[in-house]
């Protein structure tokens, strides 16, 4: 039957080791470490737990980004900043020194 194991796995470099280490030794990352569950195979070796493998890294070449639909403020340059407009169910917080007329609204008050 199979074992399961827990081992600390480096997020920054995916360096494993049994126990938990403040710092890699591999990329010298300060906490850094995650647990992982694993378990033993018939054949010795270590899977990791299906739940944790189910997603797989992917390269940012690969990745499909949605165009959010935008909702326009009714200011130009506001919309410029915002890539367009405010998203729905986005929150925009607006800095500024004091008198300069910032304004705070959120996208549901929009149509
Ligand atoms: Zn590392």
């Amino acid at each position: 039957m199979a074992k399961a194991k827990t081992i600390f796995v480096c997020n920054s470099c995916g360096y494993e080791s049994p126990k938990w280490l403040g710092k890699c030794p591999a990329c010298n990352e300060w906490n850094s470490f995650y647990e992982e569950k694993v378990v033993k195979e018939k054949d010795g070796t270590f899977l990791a737990d299906k739940k944790t493998r189910a997603a797989k890294p992917t390269s940012l070449n690969s990745v499909e980004g949605k165009e959010a639909v935008r909702i326009s403020t009714g200011i130009g340059e506001l919309d410029r900043v915002l890539g367009g407009g405010i998203v729905k169910g986005s929150l925009v917080l607006l800095g500024g020194e004091p008198g300069i007329r910032k304004i705070y609204t959120d996208s549901s008050n929009l149509q």
